[in-house]
C-alpha cells in the first residue's frame, strides 16, 4: 500500500490504495469510458471497513474488488457500504459486494428508491418516457434508436441491490471509527446525493457534487422531464459553500482529492451561467430545438453514450432558463422548440 498524508499524492494504481489520512484509503476502480475510473473511499471503522461507493457493475469491477478484498483490505471485514447516489458507477457493484461480504447498505432513501426503480423497471430506461423526450426535443428517430440501445447501456451495469438498507438523512451524524461525519444531501447531479462531512478533521466526501477537474453532469432524465436540476445544483452548492470551510480536504468521486472548495464551487456556478448565456445567444435569431442546442454547447463528435449525457445536460440548462423566465417552450408543434421570452419595452 502506498502511504501518503498529502492530498496531492499520485492517484492509486488499480488494486492499490493511497492512505490520505490515517485510516482513510483512496482507491480507484476502472470504468469502461473516457472517464476511466471512479474513486471510492474505504474507512477504518474500528471493527473493520466502511466502504463509500462501489464502482460500476462489470466483470472488470468484480476482478478489481476480488484483488482489493484479498489484498489491501484483507484480514478485516467490510461492515458497511455507503452509496452516495444511484448512478451505476457508484451503486453498480453494491449488490455483488453486499452478497460477497454480508455488509449493511447505508443510503439516502431517495437514491435507494431510484436505484430500485431503475433496477426493477428496465422499461423505464428503454421505454416511452425517454423516447418521447428525445423525439419531442428534435432528435431523429434513427439517432434515438441508437441512443436507446447503446447510449443507455451504462444504466444497466448494476449487480442488484440488497432488499433492505439503513437510511441516511441530512443533518444526521454517522460515526466511522473515531470520526464523526455529518450527512449532507444535495440535488443537481442526482436527485438527493449523499455527502459526508467530518468537521473535526476537515474532510468532505463530496461524491460527484463537486469535482476538481470536470463539471458533474447536471441532466434532466426521462423520469422527470420538466425537472430543474440546475436550480437544485445551485442551491446545493450555495449551502455547501456556507457550511464547509474552503480549506477542507474534499474527496470527490472522480479525479483527485483537493482543497480550495469555495473557488471550485464558484467556478462551477460561473460555468453554468456562461452556458446559459451561450444558449440565449443561440436563440437570438429564432427558436431552436434542444437537439439544435446540443452541438452549440458540446462541439465535439459525441458517441451515443456521451450524447445521452449531453442531451440531458442541455435540457437542464433550457429548463432552468424557462424557470428563470429567460426562455419559453413552444409545445404547439410535433417537435418542441425554445425561444427567448419576449421582454416588454418597459422591462
Ligand atoms: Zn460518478
Amino acid at each position: 500500500m502506498t502511504v501518503s498524508h498529502r492530498f496531492n499524492a499520485e492517484p492509486p494504481a488499480f488494486g492499490d490504495a493511497v492512505e490520505i489520512r490515517p485510516g482513510i484509503l483512496w482507491i480507484r476502480l476502472p470504468l469502461p469510458y473516457r472517464l476511466n475510473h471512479v474513486n471510492i473511499y474505504v474507512l477504518d471503522d474500528g471493527a473493520g471497513w466502511t466502504v463509500i461507493d462501489t464502482g460500476i457493475g462489470t466483470d472488470q469491477s468484480i476482478q478489481a474488488w476480488r484483488t482489493l478484498l484479498a489484498g489491501v483490505l484483507a484480514g478485516r471485514p467490510v461492515n458497511r457500504i455507503v452509496c452516495t447516489h444511484h448512478h451505476p458507477d457508484h451503486v453498480g457493484m453494491v449488490g455483488w459486494l453486499c452478497r460477497e461480504t454480508g455488509a449493511e447498505l447505508l443510503m439516502g432513501e431517495v437514491e435507494f428508491l431510484l436505484a430500485q426503480y431503475y433496477a426493477n423497471a428496465p422499461h423505464a430506461i428503454d421505454g416511452r418516457a425517454f423516447r418521447q423526450l428525445y423525439l419531442l426535443h428534435g432528435l431523429s428517430e434513427d439517432f434515438v434508436a441508437h441512443m436507446m440501445s447503446e447510449g443507455h447501456d451504462y444504466q444497466r451495469r448494476t449487480t442488484g441491490l440488497p432488499l433492505s438498507f439503513t437510511r441516511l438523512v441530512a443533518g444526521q451524524t454517522v460515526m466511522i471509527g473515531a470520526r464523526a461525519f455529518e450527512i449532507v444531501t444535495g440535488g443537481g447531479h442526482s436527485s438527493l446525493q449523499v455527502m459526508l462531512y467530518c468537521r473535526e478533521d476537515g474532510l468532505f466526501v463530496a461524491a460527484d457534487q463537486v469535482l476538481p477537474r470536470i463539471t458533474p453532469n447536471i441532466g434532466v432524465a426521462g423520469i422527470e422531464p420538466s425537472s430543474d436540476p440546475l436550480q437544485h445544483f445551485f442551491t446545493s452548492l450555495a449551502s455547501i459553500r456556507d457550511a464547509i470551510p474552503d480549506g477542507t480536504l474534499t474527496l470527490p468521486g472522480h479525479d483527485w482529492p483537493f482543497t480550495g472548495l469555495h473557488q471550485r464551487i464558484d467556478t462551477l456556478v460561473e460555468h453554468h451561467h456562461a452556458r446559459c448565456d451561450i444558449v440565449a445567444e443561440a436563440c437570438r435569431d429564432g427558436a431552436r430545438t434542444v437537439a439544435d442546442l446540443v452541438p452549440v454547447l458540446f462541439d465535439q463528435d459525441l458517441s451515443h453514450h456521451q450524447m445521452s449525457f449531453a442531451f440531458a445536460e442541455t435540457l437542464s440548462h433550457v429548463n432552468y432558463m424557462i424557470g428563470q423566465g429567460r426562455l419559453r417552450l413552444d409545445t404547439s408543434g410535433p417537435v418542441w422548440s425554445v425561444g427567448l421570452k419576449d421582454r416588454s419595452p418597459l422591462g
